[in-house]
């Protein structure tokens, strides 16, 4: 497959369209960053690797990290954590409140503010240090010691957090917190402020693609029925109340983030990072979502 031929040419006719959308501003610290920026890159189960633009360049994850802490749960305690956070898509906005009191305190998946939460409270219990064992686990997945957490951003995120800190303290209102919310929500923006390229971003990832993987220490990262669960989350509810048009438009299981990242998964072949930090009014990256888009049509690689 001409990876590199296809990315350049879509990159390029994407690069001369309209840059359409905002950056995320209600986190005053992403408003900083220049919006031109876009990157794209692939990596494949053989790590062969292609790209283009500004892919080497670091951006926050944002909530595409609740995939992996979503991961470490789930290697730690098993299925019991669906007893505390559902495997629904929600069809609302990520920071929904209505709907956790329909659902009396369990978030619908992990992947809403709520459910991220719920999982960093299991982490913040299963571990002595769990911001040291959490960047341990995305330290081991791809080698690279350079992955850190932005205080900039947490800092941003904790001065303007009113909705977040509503959220927290509903859900421990409904007994569906064992820690204090004040201890969760500084775990859970630390997590969402972990900085990446494109390139780390993919393959951080490619476990996720490749049954065969094995991280640092030689160690599967999760079984393979657990990895077809995450990739099911993310197909289903990656994307917030726009999970449905991503799966229509790309078709593989994908995440993003508001920092304008989106990472997808090809099973068995290849995971794809894009980035570039306009959003849409759903809070995902406008040219992330047309790139992949263009992408997976011109590949022939929807898993549909
Ligand atoms: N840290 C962001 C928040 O809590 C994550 C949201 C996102 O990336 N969709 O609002």
């Amino acid at each position: 497959m001409a990876y590199q031929a296809i990315i350049q040419q879509i990159y390029e006719k994407i690069k001369a369209e309209d840059n359409i959308g905002q950056a995320a501003s209600y986190i005053p610290q992403l408003t900083a960053v220049d919006t031109n920026l876009f990157g794209i890159h692939l990596v494949t189960k053989n790590h062969q690797e292609y790209g283009i633009g500004d892919r080497y360049v670091k951006f926050s994850i944002q909530s595409i990290a609740k995939c992996l802490s979503l991961c470490v749960a789930y290697k730690l305690l098993g299925s019991q954590i669906w007893k505390r956070v559902g495997v629904e898509p929600s069809g609302t906005a990520f920071n929904s409140l209505t709907q956790l009191e329909l659902d009396k305190g369990i978030p619908r998946n992990p992947f809403i503010n709520g459910g991220a939460m719920v999982v960093a409270d299991m982490l913040v219990s299963a571990f002595r240090h769990p911001e040291e064992e959490f960047l341990s686990f995305i330290r081991e997945i791809n080698g690279d010691n350079d992955i850190s957490y932005n205080e900039h951003i947490v800092q941003s995120e904790k001065e303007i957090g009113y909705r977040n800190i509503a959220i927290c303290n509903f859900i421990k209102s409904y007994g569906n917190l064992e820690n204090h919310p004040e201890r969760v929500l500084d775990f859970y923006f630390r997590i969402c402020s972990i900085e990446m390229t494109c390139q780390e971003l993919a393959n951080t990832f490619l476990f996720l693609a490749d049954d065969n993987f094995r991280n640092s220490k030689g160690e599967a990262v999760l079984n393979m029925s657990q990895a077809k669960r995450i990739n099911a989350l993310m197909q289903t509810c990656g994307f917030y109340d726009e999970s449905g048009e991503f799966s229509f438009t790309v078709g593989l299981p994908g995440k993003s983030g508001v920092g304008g990242g989106i990472i997808a998964i090809f099973p068995d072949k290849y995971s794809i990072a894009v980035w570039s930090p306009k959003l849409n009014e759903k809070g995902n990256s406008y040219r992330g979502m047309r790139f992949l888009e263009q992408f997976t049509t011109q590949t022939e690689s929807s898993i549909f």
